[in-house]
């Protein structure tokens, strides 16, 4: 049987045995509404209030109760924009966010610029870190909210979360971040750190998928964008996913207590891994951080030849990675944060993202290392733009 080796964990994971296990008895045995007060009904409540003051822990938030459940990061991230944006148009319409957020955040920005509000993309440098000087230029005193990610998923590059929250709370505005890409990985706290909302997925912490959660700070200005029965304080109604939510209590309390075991070990396999590639395929590069960077992500360049071929050629040997980001790489257009850190569009074209989960072991490094040599090789002798000097044995 073909080996196989999934190293696409930014675009889906497995949901970790244990966290369906907490599951199963929220699907057969205890459904209970939780807003009503009947004895299945506090039960659920009860399970939920559970999993919130879980999820709370994760990020070192001070009350659960600034934990509200949403069915994704997308609406969270919609949430957290739209829901300050509007809330706090008598204090000002402009927003701040950067050149690399995923498209749910820069997606709502244009939505927002169409109902007059002023949005200012910050660049990035050639590592894609957000331009700290930039922001401080940036701010007025009309802008409400600044957004910016804690790592981006992609190019697995850390922001510089506390200089930002610095600078954004020196001028009196708030900040919202998103978090899904760096959550189980690295530790967060939205108190030392000063964030007011941040936007978690559940599936990114092995949790089920269309769940995810909003924090937000005790005291920050916000209204719902789903209006309805009431739930979640007012912020987000609808009947509430309890075996999700469960679920994604019991992904936050794992994800918390195998961190840093955990990230050390994806640390060394993912070095394994880039230092592989960068020492026997020349003219390979690495995107994003050299160092400060996700512990799960590996993103390289290879000149000469185009992603999506080498996608193919390695899924036929079973190792399964991904071009960019999972939500857009459909369209086939460069990823839009590899050209913000300044690559051309063909260098971005011949980017290969890896996203390393628990099950990789250091052999699934080696047979990848075994195997990417070859197939670039193969690639780059079929295309007309490779130098001949760099195919020259074959
Ligand atoms: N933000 C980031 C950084 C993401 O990678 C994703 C996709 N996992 C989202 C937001 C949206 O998450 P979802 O598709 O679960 O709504």
């Amino acid at each position: 049987m073909m080996r196989r080796v999934y190293l696409d964990h930014a675009a889906g994971r497995p949901v970790d045995a244990r966290v369906i296990e907490a599951m199963l008895p929220y699907f057969i045995q205890k459904y209970g509404n939780p807003s009503l007060v009947h004895t299945p009904g506090n039960e659920a409540r009860e399970a939920i209030e559970v999993a919130r003051e879980k999820v709370a822990r994760l990020i070192g938030a001070s009350k659960k109760e600034e934990i509200v459940f949403t069915s994704g990061a997308t609406e969270s991230n919609n949430l957290a924009l739209k829901g300050v944006a509007l809330r706090n148009r008598d204090r000002g319409n402009h927003i701040i966010t950067s050149s690399i957020e995923h498209m749910s955040v820069i997606n709502v920005c244009k939505d927002l610029a169409k109902q007059g509000f002023e949005i200012t993309y910050l660049p990035v440098d050639r590592y894609g870190v957000v331009d700290v000087e930039a922001l401080k230029k940036e701010m007025t005193e009309r802008t409400v909210l600044v957004s910016i990610m804690y790592a981006n998923g992609e190019i697995g590059t850390i922001e510089p979360i506390k200089e930002i929250s610095d600078v954004v709370h020196d001028h009196g505005a708030l900040l919202h971040v998103d978090a899904v890409a760096a959550a189980g990985q690295i530790p967060i706290d939205v108190e030392a750190e000063h964030v007011d909302l941040l936007s978690l997925s559940s599936n990114d912490i092995y949790g089920p998928r269309g769940v995810g959660a909003l924090y937000i700070r005790s005291g920050t200005r916000i209204m719902p964008i789903l209006q309805g029965g009431g739930q979640e304080r007012g912020l987000r109604s609808g009947t509430e996913n309890l075996p999700g939510i469960v679920g994604m209590g019991k992904a936050a309390e794992i994800a918390g207590a195998e961190m840093e075991v955990e990230s050390r070990r994806l640390t060394v396999l993912r070095d394994r891994l880039i230092r592989g590639i960068l020492e026997t395929i020349p003219v390979s590069f690495l995107n994003g951080h050299p160092t400060n960077r996700l512990p799960n992500n590996a993103n390289v360049r290879f000149s000469y030849i185009e992603g999506e071929a080498l996608i193919l050629s390695l899924d036929m040997e079973g190792v399964v990675c991904s071009s960019g980001s999972a939500c857009t790489s459909k369209t086939l257009e460069p990823s839009h944060v590899l050209l913000a850190t300044g690559l051309k569009h063909e260098e971005a074209h011949g980017s290969l993202l890896f996203t390393l989960g628990r099950q990789n072991t250091e052999e699934d490094m080696e047979y990848v290392l075994g195997l990417l040599p070859g197939i670039v090789k193969r690639l780059r002798v079929m295309s007309p733009l490779t130098p001949k000097e760099l195919v020259a044995d074959v």
